[in-house]
């Protein structure tokens, strides 16, 4: 076993896809022209990947918990904690965390859910809502407004737990509602006072922010005020074992989604941000994939993520979604190009399908790609989903990422004598 050898996992956020008829009935990856990741299909070992189990859609925060080898289905508990997390907030194992939008609201009435896509102001708000609201029957309340209309909230306490309804409505026009436990919630007890909570946590904020004098400016100026917080998306804080701690790796993270973001900082991995790297379809590709070369000197393991691929799926726009993929392509050329001479193993994945026809997330296999060291080529010419169904790694799963990339790395454990 080696102690020496370097991994990097690149994932293109939702860059898998199906067929389009507009496309000559070839998938975005196999109509955009990708030299750099058809070069790593061509040197190394390609496969299928169902990042949770065959036909199940992953989300971007699940299917990462996979690839790095934390069991979705034992450690998901909401994604609450993981955008706390990525906001800055303390969380703590037991905590139950929501993320937030500053709205507009008219009576209970929800006129605009971003409040005028708010851009200033939400820390002042934030801070006086703080200053205000420090516990509700015995529970610690954390808030922190996050970039433009986002924010996050933390309840600390006794017995809480995560399964209840949203108070956000998800639409506008629509009344803010109460949250209730969810049908079925493993824990009825911890879900009724964390809701209680929530539900009056929204009955306190609303005076503080009504007469804050960024919403008196906001109505002088003639924007809609950020008069509520609307919390959406609870989740239960679980405790995972640090990335190293696990697998003895120093581990990197230079990723472009705020929830991989705040996994990667609840694994206590370095989470890396670059300067350029939007998250949108203007990002610096480039700087990331130097990024990732940087990361390496310091640490053994390196995961980076492009978002573009996956709003353009989302928004089913296949010529975008190309342009989307090409700019993946060039940062993994980059990579190639410019790898120390270190063992270096790369896997290339996308962390699941966002078709264009779908607009959402599929539970399609990604196309996966590893070449470097510890791998064994297979005779797979192209990166993409037709290709590399024929590759030698044949169909694996998300979760046994980390031990095919650990054995790549000559630092794989044995099981048995
Ligand atoms: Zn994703
Ligand atoms: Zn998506």
């Amino acid at each position: 076993m080696r102690n020496d050898t370097k991994g990097i996992i690149f994932v293109g956020d939702g860059m898998g896809g199906r067929p389009m008829p507009q496309l000559d009935g070839m998938t975005t990856v196999e109509a955009q022209e990708t030299p750099a990741l058809d070069r790593v299909a061509r040197e190394g070992a390609c496969g299928l990947m169902d990042p949770i189990a065959r036909g199940m859609g992953a989300g971007s925060d699940t299917a990462h918990m996979a690839i790095l080898g934390y069991d979705p289905w034992e450690h998901y508990k909401g994604r609450g904690p993981f955008e706390a997390k990525g906001v800055g907030l303390d969380v703590r194992v037991g905590d139950v965390a929501f993320r937030c939008n500053f709205a507009t609201v008219d009576g209970r009435r929800v006129v605009d859910r971003r409040a005028d896509r708010i851009k200033h102001g939400t820390d002042a708000l934030a801070e006086a809502i703080s200053e205000q609201i420090e516990e509700i029957e015995g529970v610690q309340i954390v808030f922190a407004a996050s970039v433009e209309h986002r924010a996050a909230l933390v309840l600390r306490g006794e017995g809480l737990w995560h399964e209840i309804t949203d108070v956000d409505p998800h639409d506008e026009g629509k009344d803010y509602l109460d949250s209730h436990p969810e049908e079925g919630a493993q824990d009825l007890e911890g879900a009724e006072k964390a809701a209680g909570i929530v539900n009056e946590f929204v009955r306190q904020v609303r005076p503080i922010l009504e007469d804050h004098e960024v919403n008196v400016e906001r109505r002088r100026e003639g924007k809609k005020p950020a008069n509520i917080v609307l919390p959406r998306g609870a989740g239960t804080a679980v405790d995972l074992t640090p990335f190293e701690q696990r697998y003895g790796m120093r581990g990197a993270m230079i990723v472009e989604v705020d929830l991989v973001r705040g996994l990667g900082d609840y694994l206590d991995m370095d989470v890396i941000r670059v300067e350029g790297a939007t998250g949108g379809h203007d990002t610096d590709e480039m700087a990331i994939a130097e990024a990732v070369l940087d990361a390496l000197d310091e640490h053994d393991f390196v995961l980076a993520n492009i978002k573009c691929p996956d709003l353009s799926g989302h928004d089913g726009l296949a010529r975008e979604k190309m342009a989307a993929i090409a700019k993946v392509d060039r940062a993994v050329g980059h990579i190639m190009d410019h790898i120390a001479c270190t063992p270096t193993t790369l896997m290339l994945t996308a962390d699941h399908c966002t078709p264009c026809s779908v607009r959402n997330h599929s539970g399609d296999a990604v196309p996966v790609a590893f070449c470097g060291f510890g791998v064994r080529p297979d005779d797979v010419e192209s990166y993409g989903e037709r290709s590399c169904a024929k590759g030698i790694m044949g169909r694996m799963v998300g979760m046994e990422v980390m031990d095919i990339m650990r054995n790549m790395m000559d630092r794989g454990e044995k099981f048995g004598a």
